[in-house]
Formats: C-alpha cells, structure tokens, sequence
C-alpha cells in the first residue's frame, strides 16, 4: 500500500489548532488523490466525502451524515488502504450490505472477509489467522459478532497492541438509536468499542439522523462531544453531513382512490406512462399489502410489469435471489416493506412509489432516497389517502414519539403549497443537528443558518395553481366537531371513515357505542345510536368524501381532532374525539362562526375538476399510456361518481 508522501504543502495544523479537513492542502492530500484515481477509479470526490477521508486519515472520531448514494463506503475504504498497514473493521446491519461491500472491495483489489453469524468454525479461524497475520484491508462484521466472541475479542486486541488496529466503521449507524427509525438492539452493544479499544477511532455513517438520534449516537459509541465547527482542535467528533437534497429525485404526492382495484389501476398505469421497463420500488403498509399489490399489479399489467416481493416473510436465500433478479432487470418492480432497503447498490432505481405513507419523514426520505443513485432523474411519488394515516397510527402509536412523527409525515401528505425540499429542510433542521442550509451548501463544518431556495421540480413547485383550490372551512371544521363532541357525550366511538359519513349525513346517523370495561378500557357495547344532524350541526357538510377526509385529517393536525386507540385481543383500533382545540370551535354559535367570531380555518384541496379528469384518464385501460391534458379538457362530468 501506498505510504502517505511528505509534500511541501501545509495545513492549519498545530498553528492555532484550527484544521480545515474540506482544503485538499493535507499533507496527504496528493497521496488521497492518486489512490483516489488509481485504486478506485474515480476523478473527483463528491459531497463531503474529502473532508471525512482527511479526518480519518488524521485518526478523528467522525459522524458523517451523506445522502443514500452520497458515497459513504469511499470515506473508509480510502483510508482503509493509505498509509501504515493494518485493519478497518466494518460494522453493517444486513447480510445483503455486508455482500455487497465485499464484492465491491473484491472487485477493486481490496482484501477483504466478511464475519457473519452463519460462517463456519473454519472460516473464522483462517480470518483470525490473517488477522493475526498483519495482513491489512477490511472487515466486515454483524455487530453482536464483537459483543460475543472471546475470541475475535483476543484477536482484535493483539492487533490492537501490534498498532494494526485501524478503525471502526460502523455503518448505517441511525440504527444505534432507539429514538429513530431502525433501530436494531444489536448496536446497542456497540458501547463495547470505545471500552475495549478507547484509543482506536470510530466513523459513524448514515443518511438519517435528528436531534434525538445524534446525542443517543453519540452516547452509545461512546464518542466525545462534537467539536466546534473549523475550531476542531484533536479532541471531540468531527461532524459531516452533505447537502440532503438530491436535485435529480422529483417528489411528488398523488391522491390514492379508496378503492383497492383503482388504486393499482392509478399505480400501473402512472408505472407504464412514466417509466415503462425501468426499476422501480413500491414500498406497502404490511406484508400481506406488498403480496397483494405485486400480485394485482402483475395482473393489471398482463405481466407487463415484472414484480418481486421483498419482506421479512420472505426466506433468506429467496431474498438473495431476488436481489440478483433485480440486478439483472428479470424483475423490475420491487413490492416491499422497509425490509428492502439498507444497503441496495443497484444505481438506476427510477422510482420509489409510497403505496401507503411512511411511519415518519425520516423514514420517507431514507426510502425514497433509493432512488436515483446514479444521479439520473428520478421519482418518487406518493399515494396517498387520509385514512392510510389511521392504519398507520395503530402500528406506531406505541413508538417513542411515533405519533408526532407520523403527523409530520402526514402534514407533508397534505400539504398542496410548500416546496417539498423546503418542506424537508425545515423538517430536518428543526429536529437534528443540521442546519436548514445543509440542505443547499457542501460546505457543513461551519453551516450556520441561511434560507434555503425552492427545488423547482417537485409538484408543488410545478403545481398547476387552478388545480387545487384553498377554502375557508372554518364552518365545515365546526359542523364536523360538533357531530364529534355528540358521538364522544353520547359514549359514541367513530373512526375517520365512520365520522366522514355521519357528517356528509349518510348511515341515517347511526354510530356504534361503547362502555367502560375493566381499568378504564373502552369496549364496544355491539349497540348503536344516533344522532340528528339538523339539531347537532345545522345540516350536513357538503364536501365530497375525499375533501372531508382531507379536511378532518387537517383537523386532526391541528389538534381539533385526536386520535384514540382501542384493542381486543387481535387488533387495534383508531378512533377520533375532540381534541385539545375543539373547544374554540365548539363553544360557538353557528352564527357566531358565520360572523368571523372563529379564528379562520383555511384547507387546500385538489380542485376537483382537476381530480375527475385524472379519473377519467386512469380508469380505462386502453387509456392508460395516454397522458391527458387537464387544462385541454372542457369539464361536462361534474358528476362522476366517487371511487369505490
Ligand atoms: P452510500 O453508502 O452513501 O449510500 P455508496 O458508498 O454505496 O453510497 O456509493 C454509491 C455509489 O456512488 C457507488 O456506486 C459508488 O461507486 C459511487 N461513488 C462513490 N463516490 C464516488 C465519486 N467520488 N465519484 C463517482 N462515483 C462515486
Ligand atoms: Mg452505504
Ligand atoms: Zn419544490
């Protein structure tokens, strides 16, 4: 391997402690760039990647946080193979990852092994050999590995004492924390690195990470506070993190027929008109949702659409096959649960479709940054439809913090305006370490505020302005709690779906009732009763279903409604009551509503004309390779009827 070269250039080093690891002026920095091109085959670095390399190089404890295909893997394998021999070990979650990274390092030359639960008594012992041996290269490792063998334990510590001992890298490391969205109780045990080798540097890397998540990061690895931006003298963890917007993924949402057979009609047909042929993902809310629509969609299309199922049913070596028919284009559409993700090297993914919403925005942006790896343009597009909000609610509601996750993902759902790139920005940098302008500028060592421009490609920056429409619905929003507050006095209970019909006065007013069981639990009564709209509310809304959907799951945002969670033995149900704010609304009048007493309530929708001619458009299927104008279309159709 190549040692690092002296070189007449100087760094910031040792002057006034003040190290700048983003100048190419390191005294290895000519070294980095002729292995940079001769080892790995690649001109220039990307993102942030030459300032993780420098401080790994200068033996830092480092946190880089990198876009999905930002290139994390080069921030350690370049380092891995300059300078001193010795040994970086590699900690990844998943089989699939830790495949793909040895091929990878195979095929560039890089010796390397890989440390699984199922490798044999053999096998490890001829890794321990070389380890021992003072070969160099990397290891790639299942966390619990290090935790429970006394023997890789020896073995690390003699090449420890021999200063062979590297570098830890530990990747996909959000899964350390509890807090966010991965978490694997395996990485918990990762405390043990700093405690067995506390002079060994960590390098954590990933592509998602908030407030929350960092401190409990760096807690469990044991790694010293964050150093201050440039004023990094030798102590403390060096912070990375590239800009998070990816400009070649479009985002977009799109409103999702209630209708199971008319939304994959909609998912088939926009799959056909957008990018026929190509790979794509289609994550789904369960197991049994990804068998389902792989199915449907293969039917709809004749197999036009060659899909795969990916979840955590599958058995192992039939996920491997899978990956393998993906790489090879024998399946192009992957239905799947977060299951499929970590890890998947296939660069030319042309679309993630949300079939379902994610439980959190965190877990939105990691799954559909899966798209586009290799910098061609990309979409990702989102179904959805209010109620997936409350199906969702009753898989996180147990969650630490998982409803006012989901809320900001259902928020983004919803919301018809805001630029989605913006829309993340303020997500990110309201909860986590970045700042808002980490979102445009590579340069984060020293991020500091700033305002972050529009991304001029997703559907709100593209949005039609006649396509949605924004309403005053403060009297719709009364009528709606006021049938509430009577449900929840009567000892009612509704879901979304059940409120939406009583309020557009269909079910003849009738809601199912409950009683107090045991400890305060709420159970069905099995009897039902009603209520009188006319008396309760002055007369029913008269938006459509969709439109009153959107607007109680609004509500719901803004806290006039709340979500409440009921279960037997099998399941769990979501119900909603009035919320903290509903008392605004409820004390007053009708008139009082009508006369502006009520702070205004204002809801976008899709403008319904908007909304039929895509029906049209989708519902036929010789239809479906054509794409309609919307604004060519001189609307007679008011009255097409509602999905379902
Ligand atoms: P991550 O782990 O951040 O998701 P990877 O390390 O797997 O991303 O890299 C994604 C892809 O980008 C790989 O195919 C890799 O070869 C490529 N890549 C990484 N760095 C560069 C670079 N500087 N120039 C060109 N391609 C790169
Ligand atoms: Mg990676
Ligand atoms: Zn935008």
């Amino acid at each position: 391997h190549s040692n690092i070269s002296s070189s007449s250039k100087s760094n910031d080093h040792g002057k006034d402690g003040i190290i700048d690891y983003q100048k190419s002026d390191q005294p290895w920095s000519d070294t980095v760039q002729g292995v940079l091109q001769s080892r790995f085959g690649l001109s220039t670095f990307r993102l942030c990647q030459e300032g993780v390399i420098n401080a790994a190089i200068d033996g830092r404890d480092i946190v880089c946080v990198m876009p999905t295909g930002g290139g994390k893997s080069l921030t350690y394998q370049l380092p891995a193979v300059i300078g001193s021999k010795g040994l970086t070990v590699v900690i990844s979650p998943l089989l699939a990852l830790i495949w793909d990274q040895v091929r990878a390092l195979k095929e560039l030359g890089i010796e390397s092994a890989m440390l699984i639960g199922s490798t044999s008594k053999e096998e490890q012992n001829a890794i321990y050999k070389r380890i021992e041996g003072s070969h160099d290269g990397a290891r790639e490792l299942k966390p619990e590995k290090i935790a429970k063998s006394k023997r890789l334990k020896s073995v690390l510590e003699k090449a420890n004492a021999g200063g062979r001992l590297k570098r830890f890298v530990i990747d996909e490391a959000h899964c350390c924390s509890q807090l966010g969205h991965d978490f694997r109780p395996d990485y918990q045990r990762l405390n043990v690195l700093k405690t067995l080798f506390p002079r060994v540097p960590i390098q954590a890397v990933t592509a998602t990470l908030s407030s929350k998540t960092l401190p409990d990061l760096l807690k469990i690895l044991r790694l010293p506070p964050i150093c201050d931006g440039r004023a990094a003298n030798k102590t403390g963890t060096v912070f990375f993190s590239a800009p998070l917007f990816r400009s070649n993924l479009h985002y977009q949402v799109l409103p999702k027929p209630s209708n199971a057979k008319a939304a994959i009609e909609k998912i088939g047909s926009w799959i056909q008109l957008h990018h026929p042929g190509e790979s794509g993902i289609i994550y789904c809310f369960s197991k049994k949702d990804a068998d389902t629509v792989a199915e449907s969609l293969k039917e709809w299309s004749n197999g036009e659409i060659k899909t795969g199922v990916y979840h955590a049913g599958i058995e192992d070596w039939e996920k491997e096959k899978i990956h393998v028919k993906w790489r090879k284009g024998r399946i192009n559409c992957i239905c799947a649960t977060i299951a499929f993700g970590l890890g998947i090297d296939k660069g030319d993914v042309r679309y993630v479709i949300h079939h379902s919403l994610s439980k959190s925005l965190e877990g939105y942006y990691q799954e559909t940054g899966r798209a586009g790896r290799d910098g061609q343009k990309s979409d990702c597009v989102l179904f959805y439809r209010g109620q997936d909000a409350s199906r969702l609610a009753t898989m996180v509601y147990s969650d630490v913090d998982g409803l006012g996750k989901l809320q900001e993902m259902i928020k983004f759902a919803q919301d018809l305006l805001t630029c989605r790139k913006i829309a993340f920005a303020k997500y990110f940098s309201a909860s986590s370490h970045l700042s808002a302008a980490a979102w445009d500028h590579s340069d984060t060592l020293g991020a500091s505020g700033g305002t972050v421009s529009t991304c001029g490609i997703c559907d709100n920056c593209i949005r039609d302005p006649t396509s949605i429409i924004t309403k005053d619905v403060t009297l719709d929003a009364w009528k709606c709690l006021k049938v509430l507050q009577n449900v929840s006095s009567n000892e009612g209970r509704v879901t979304l779906a059940n409120l939406v019909e009583l309020v557009r006065g269909l079910g003849g007013g009738a809601f199912g009732t409950m009683k107090q069981g045991k400890r305060g639990a709420r159970k069905s009564s099995g009897e039902k009763a009603s209520l009188d709209l006319e008396s309760v509310a002055g007369g029913k809304v008269t938006l459509s279903k969709d439109d009153v959907e959107t607007l109680l799951v609004h509500l719901s945002t803004m806290g006039y409604v709340s979500e409440y969670f009921a279960g037997t033995a099998y399941s769990v149900n979501v119900y909603v009551q009035p919320g903290p704010r509903a008392i605004r609304l409820t004390r007053l009048s009708a008139e009082d509503v009508e006369a502006g007493l009520a702070a205004e309530i204002e809801c976008t929708f899709l403008n319904l004309k908007a909304r039929v001619v895509k029906r049209k458009a989708t519902s036929k299927k010789e239809g479906k390779k054509t794409l309609v104008d919307i604004s060519d279309n001189d609307d007679k159709n008011e009255n097409v009827p509602q999905d379902e």
